[in-house]
């Protein structure tokens, strides 16, 4: 029985004219594609920078390395974490000056530390005393921020205990640097993923001050704190907008650093480019596995392993977008490998008009955030996610 329209709120995610603008644009491309709005991209760096004056944007490239993308970032004045060499590389070759660059990740070869010294970089995280080690050989003298452990509740994408050390460990491996000829800077965190819960900085940025106070009765004053990523995107469920959660940050340094902040770092990654992203796909299949009951499937032209693995348990709902109207029906939708984990939502199936047909397109909003850097090369056969920019 059909009780519900279908309703999608576009102007949620966009104004008609654009969509209509999109939808031209997309006509003539084959699905399935990524549109990157490079307009967005930098209305949301303009929105952090006016509502964290004091802070420097590092902005973290693994969420969406398109080229036009970090060109205008650069252009604007952002800096960048990188996280391997090879983002170190595109980002000298964008012409980025090393010194607006941060080697963030905690995860590195010696070689890598050395490459990356050798072209300039002087700022680096770690959270591990080898690392500490490795980084006093093949960087010496440099910056270093070191990473403190948080349980990432509130997130819908936590990112575990893989990164970072109890404030314990932190305190001894700010020792040895500074043994070791480094120069110790500050604390760094990453409260998780697409953040719901704004408190969870001021957890974090207490366990910060704490070990400024400890390191300062050792003689070792750090002046840097890196808040890392977390800001949300604009998925189906809602969430505060930018300048709610800058004000209860700032709130918190305030209580915890008084008039005088040390340097703020933020990396934001989905943020940035979350909202700026238009995945167009087509209706492949619609299928009845029952012939009276039972859910019926929409199979799309991607899935998990076409860019949007962060389905994963179903923890990122993104907003999918069909033109037809008239009354709605729960789908379970697929993507279109020959996988069998390769289902978007089958826990909390998906509302979708009835009268939607194989061959429909569908638009997937939200998606300028990991989905074209995780898609797969080649399994099925299937070709990574092709990806456009638009204004
Ligand atoms: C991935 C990552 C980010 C970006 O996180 P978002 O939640 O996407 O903003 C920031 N910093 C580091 C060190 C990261 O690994």
């Amino acid at each position: 029985m059909h009780v519900f329209d279908y309703f999608f709120d576009l102007d949620n995610y966009m104004t008609k004219e654009r969509f209509a603008k999109l939808r031209e644009f997309a006509s003539t491309k084959q699905t399935p594609f990524l549109v990157t709005s490079l307009s967005v991209v930098g209305r949301k760096y303009d929105e952090l920078k006016k509502s964290m004056p004091y802070a420097h944007v590092y902005y973290a490239i693994k969420a969406n390395p398109t080229e036009d993308v970090l060109r205008l970032l650069l252009d604007r004045g952002s800096c960048f974490d990188v996280a391997s060499v090879y983002e170190l590389d595109l980002m000298l070759r964008l012409g980025a000056t090393p010194d607006r660059l941060s080697y963030g990740n905690t995860i590195k070869k010696a070689c890598d530390i050395k490459y990356a010294y050798e072209k300039g970089v002087r700022l680096f995280a770690s959270d591990a005393e080898s690392d500490v080690r490795k980084l006093a050989e093949h960087a010496p003298g440099s910056d270093v921020f070191f990473r403190i452990l948080t349980d990432g509740l509130g997130a819908d994408w936590p990112l575990s205990r893989k990164f970072g050390a109890q404030p314990d460990v932190v305190f001894d491996n700010i020792l040895l640097s500074k043994k070791l000829g480094l120069n110790p800077r500050g604390i760094s965190f990453h409260v998780g993923s697409q953040q719901h819960d704004v408190t969870q900085w001021r957890v974090a940025l207490k366990n910060c001050k704490e070990l400024f106070c400890a390191a300062k009765q050792q003689g070792i004053d750090l002046d840097l704190v890196n808040m890392g990523g977390g800001f949300p995107a604009h998925y189906l469920h809602p969430v505060e907008d930018t300048y709610v959660y800058a004000a209860e940050i700032t709130d918190y340094m305030r209580e915890f650093f008084g008039g005088e902040f040390p340097q703020v770092i933020v990396e934001p990654g989905r943020y940035m480019v979350g909202d700026a992203g238009v995945l167009v796909s087509e209706v492949v299949m619609i299928s009845r596995k029952e012939r009276e009951s039972g859910i019926p499937w929409i199979y799309l032209d991607v899935g998990k392993f076409g860019g949007l693995i962060e389905t994963l348990d179903e923890s990122i709902r993104y907003p999918i977008y069909s033109e037809r109207t008239g009354y709605a029906n729960d789908y379970v939708l697929a993507g279109p490998t020959c996988d069998s984990m390769d289902v978007l939502y089958e826990k909390q199936p998906f509302r979708m008009p009835s009268s939607i047909e194989e061959g429909d397109r569908l638009y997937i909003f939200t998606t300028g955030a990991y989905t074209q850097t995780y898609s797969a090369v080649f399994f099925n056969g299937f070709p990574p996610l092709n990806s456009y920019v638009i204004d």
